[in-house]
């Protein structure tokens, strides 16, 4: 099978028209005509998930996040970005990118962190203004009302994290629930605004923590840890659609940040 083909499939799950237009998603390295091996699913492209999909024979890499973001002029061996575009120029490696294509989609990225939290009545936080199909976040309902500690040792759980940053407790029962997977600082006031009594993201800064102004515990999960199900994702659709092809979720673990 051509990588066009491949990606036709892709597109009709996730087409890269509703991405959003900051982003960089499609195929980033290689060939439409390549006939594909195999196909490995990461949330990064990294120099090590390159190496992963040379040992396992796959030389088409579907990445989460697109490696190449905002354009290179150089492909030398200066910077992270360059090895790695580089290390897969040279051994035919292909790489495709889906990123927000999948934040937006309905039942995407946030879909499925709402279904791991058992999230019920979950809708679209940020409805996209074209299309309310499509768009950023999620909130819904727990099936049981927790006490706020109760509550951040199931997101520990079901999030599979060991660590977690959040606003000041206000001594309230959290019901209703935020979700926005990655980097969601920018909707922390809709959250606020759909009364929303905790909202779940990444990526927070000192001040954030600030915004919470007491209405809403907000609760930082760390990048990697929220969006580490989206694998998942890529992975169970792909294997439908093609299951009689080599489709392998990555092992090596690409998160970059570690804690002590
Ligand atoms: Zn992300």
């Amino acid at each position: 099978m051509r990588i066009q083909e491949f990606i036709c499939e892709i597109e009709k799950w996730a087409p890269s028209s509703q991405a959003e237009e900051f982003d960089n998603v499609g195929l980033i390295v290689g060939n439409l005509n390549t006939i594909i091996s195999g196909a490995i699913i990461s949330l990064d492209t990294t120099e090590e998930i390159i190496d992963e999909a040379i040992q396992k024979k796959c030389n088409l890499i579907i990445s989460f996040h697109p490696i190449i973001f905002s354009g290179l002029k150089k492909i030398t061996s200066f910077s992270y970005v360059q090895k790695t575009v580089l290390k897969a120029i040279q051994n035919n490696i292909c790489i495709y990118a889906i990123h927000t294509s999948l934040d937006n989609h309905n039942k995407g990225v946030n879909f499925k962190i709402s279904e791991r939290l058992k999230l019920k009545n979950s809708k679209i936080l940020i409805p996209n203004k074209e299309n309310d199909q499509i768009g950023m976040g999620r909130i819904g309902e727990l099936t049981e009302v927790m006490e706020e500690k109760k509550f951040l040792k199931f997101i520990k759980t079901r999030m599979k994290t060991n660590t977690i940053r959040h606003s000041k407790l206000l001594n309230k029962k959290i019901k209703r629930v935020a979700v926005l997977g990655g980097s969601g600082s920018f909707a922390i006031k809709n959250a606020i605004d759909q009364d929303a009594d905790a909202f779940i993201t990444a990526d927070l800064k000192y001040h954030n923590f600030f915004e919470s102004n007491k209405q809403i515990v907000l609760i930082d999960i760390g990048h990697y840890e929220s969006e580490q199900f989206t694998k998942n994702l890529i992975h169970d659709y792909l294997r439908k659609k093609f299951p009689n092809f080599a489709i392998i979720l990555a092992s090596t673990n690409t998160n970059p940040v570690n804690y002590f």
